[in-house]
């Protein structure tokens, strides 16, 4: 396990785990959850109209929400729970052993304490960001944690095309959008 905390798994800029990390030990984490009968609830969070952000107030101020994110997913998860930045804006965060109600109550926290936070913009102006989240459950959704990736993505997806700000659980009527993306 110590090689969980080498620093290429993580993340510089938020210290949370990085896509490698994800890559290298889901197989893992995956036979260790089905041998123990564990479930996961698997988010994936995107800021809604982050580009605008950089390209408004510029990329510092981006990277300042960046590492707000960090520190609250961090701060919003237990010990046996994992939070990974996937992509530039996009997060992971996997909630081990959650009741489906539990998850998305967290989700929920997380989705207000995100929206509450003030950004500070330059001459004194400030602004507020949203995020959209997508959640599946390992195993009930899909056999693999990268099919519940997947579907994660593709409920963030369906957050995305239906307003933004807003979280959004998988269903099986929305497995034949995949083809779609
Ligand atoms: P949507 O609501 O659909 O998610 O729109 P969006 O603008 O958030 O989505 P999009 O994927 O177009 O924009 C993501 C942007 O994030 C583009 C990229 O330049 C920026 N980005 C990625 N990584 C970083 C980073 O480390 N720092 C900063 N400041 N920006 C980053
Ligand atoms: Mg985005
Ligand atoms: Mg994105």
């Amino acid at each position: 396990m110590s090689k969980l905390r080498d620093t290429s798994l993580r993340d510089a800029m938020t210290g949370l785990y990085n896509r490698r990390f994800l890559e290298e030990f889901i197989d893992t984490l995956m036979s260790q959850a089905t041998r123990e009968k564990n479930s996961y609830s698997v988010m994936m969070l995107d800021v809604d109209f982050f580009k605008m952000v950089n390209d408004t107030y510029g990329h510092d101020i981006g990277d300042k929400v960046i590492v707000e994110i960090g520190k609250l997913l961090l701060g919003s998860i237990r010990e046996a729970d994992l939070a990974i930045r996937y992509g530039g804006e996009e997060f992971i965060i996997m909630l081990h052993n959650a009741s489906k109600e539990g998850a998305l109550q967290v989700a929920q926290k997380i989705h207000q304490a995100f929206a509450a936070l003030v950004f500070e913009v330059g001459n004194g102006e400030t602004i507020h960001k949203t995020l959209s989240i997508g959640i599946a459950r390992f195993p009930e959704d899909g056999d693999t944690i990268w099919k519940c990736i997947k579907y994660a993505d593709t409920a963030l997806y369906v957050a995305k095309t239906t307003g933004r700000n807003k979280i959004v659980e998988y269903t099986k009527e929305m497995s034949e959008m995949e083809n779609f993306r």
